[in-house]
């Protein structure tokens, strides 16, 4: 079985994160897309939601999505989210399994200031959704790595059960969490950038406002 493991913040999940992820999981031919948020947000803004309220409106995002779960690994650890823990962990529940960590460009790029990334490719592969015209500006240590390890057909993440990096064409949707709490907190439009439900609780449980 193939797990796409797909992390972030999400605070809160957005229309970038939902079809670019779903795009990225059809064209890995996964079995199940598991949408974990992690347990400690970098904030840097003091508007967040709380974890229970993230890992809720990542539910909300993926309803109609039966492939896809809300996955509350990170939140229900007393640690920081280091993703090789949480991937050496889930090997270790599912030695049957390939995983597959899912990231952006972006995240992807600094891949070297992670804890242990050296490591990740011996529990996982690594797919990296990026989006027509970026332009890669990898750090030399990320590109020494997907020389080593870059492969270009999906099939090799079916053969082998770890140790591939794969980069998949997705969508682009310009938007981040970010400038989505900035635009919230000052009365600005938001509602068209997350899922429909999404919109309903963050306006029910008046997230992301400023006293
Ligand atoms: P923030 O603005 O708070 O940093 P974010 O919108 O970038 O948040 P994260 O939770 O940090 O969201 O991102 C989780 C993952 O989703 C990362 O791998 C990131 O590269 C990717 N991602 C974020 N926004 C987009 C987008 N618009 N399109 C595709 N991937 C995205």
């Amino acid at each position: 079985m193939l797990r796409v493991i797909f992390g972030g913040t999400f605070d809160p999940i957005h229309n970038g994160h939902v079809l670019t992820s779903l795009a990225a999981f059809q064209l890995l031919k996964g079995d199940q897309l598991q949408v974990m948020p992690s347990a400690q947000p970098p904030h840097r803004d003091s508007l967040g939601a709380s974890p229970s309220q993230r890992l809720a409106m990542v539910r909300l995002a993926y309803a109609e999505q039966p492939d896809v779960c809300a996955e509350p690994w990170e939140l229900q650890r007393e640690r920081t989210s280091y993703s090789l823990l949480t991937l050496q962990e889930m090997h270790r529940k599912w030695p049957q399994d390939h995983l597959v960590f899912l990231l952006g460009n972006d995240a992807f790029a600094k891949l070297h200031t992670w804890h242990g990334w050296q490591e990740l490719l011996r529990v996982a592969h690594l797919a990296v959704m990026q989006r027509p015209h970026e332009t890669k500006e990898w750090s030399p240590e990320v590109q020494a790595l997907a020389q080593r390890s870059q492969v270009t057909d999906v099939a090799e993440l079916h053969q082998a059960s770890h140790g591939a990096i794969i980069c998949l064409p997705t969508p682009e949707i310009a938007i981040s969490a970010t400038e989505l709490r900035q635009a919230m907190a000052a009365h600005g439009a938001w509602e068209q950038h997350v899922p429909t439900e999404v919109a309903a609780y963050i306006k029910q449980q008046q997230l992301y406002q400023t006293g």
